[in-house]
């Protein structure tokens, strides 16, 4: 979902971290990155696991598919996608002071980032998909995304497909479950 990030690679090497590195080069190999393994296994938790293909006529390729309850979730790197930068409750986003391309550069680079996520959740939420993001940031508190997928999933109706799962009840969401 950030295929530009392959012509500037070189350029942000120097201002940003080997896990963040790590992040953006499992992205231009199109695998999933370890956040999305994390909601992934979440979710068969839960008794849900992705469709395999896609559903057609989708403007972007998604992170993570449940055709049945209609759900996308997008699993957001905190940096790149630009999780909570104003009121700085992200321990990850930052701001680069500067590097080749200066620091103005990466602003607008940033912005189109955060208005590209913007414009594709709406086009999916007038598609009649229900979008949940989930940050890099908020994993680690597995539990407390655990709780709100449960809680999304739970308000969409019943549509485990694991058999262990058949018959038992969707955990309830836990009090503290908003992330
Ligand atoms: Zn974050």
């Amino acid at each position: 979902m950030a295929a530009w990030l392959s012509m500037e690679q070189a350029d942000v090497a120097d201002t940003i971290s080997k896990v963040r590195r790590s992040w953006n080069m499992s992205r231009i190999r199109n695998r999933d990155t370890e956040p999305e393994r994390i909601v992934r296994s979440l979710l068969r938790k839960l008794g849900y696991s992705s469709s395999g293909a896609n559903p057609k006529g989708l403007p972007v390729v998604p992170d993570i598919v449940l055709a049945r309850p209609k759900i996308i979730i997008q699993v957001h790197g905190c940096y790149w996608h630009r999780h909570s930068l104003k009121d700085r409750r992200c321990p990850i986003t930052y701001t680069p002071k500067s590097g080749r391309k200066g620091r103005e550069f990466w602003l607008q680079k940033f912005r189109e980032n955060v208005l590209r996520d913007q414009r594709t959740a709406r086009k999916l939420r007038g598609l009649g998909w229900h979008v949940i993001t989930v940050w890099e940031c908020q994993l680690r508190r597995p539990d407390a995304v655990a709780a709100r997928l449960a809680r999304v999933l739970r308000a969409r109706g019943d549509h485990r497909r694991t058999e262990q799962h058949r018959g038992s009840v969707l955990p309830e969401p836990a009090k503290r479950g908003k992330v």
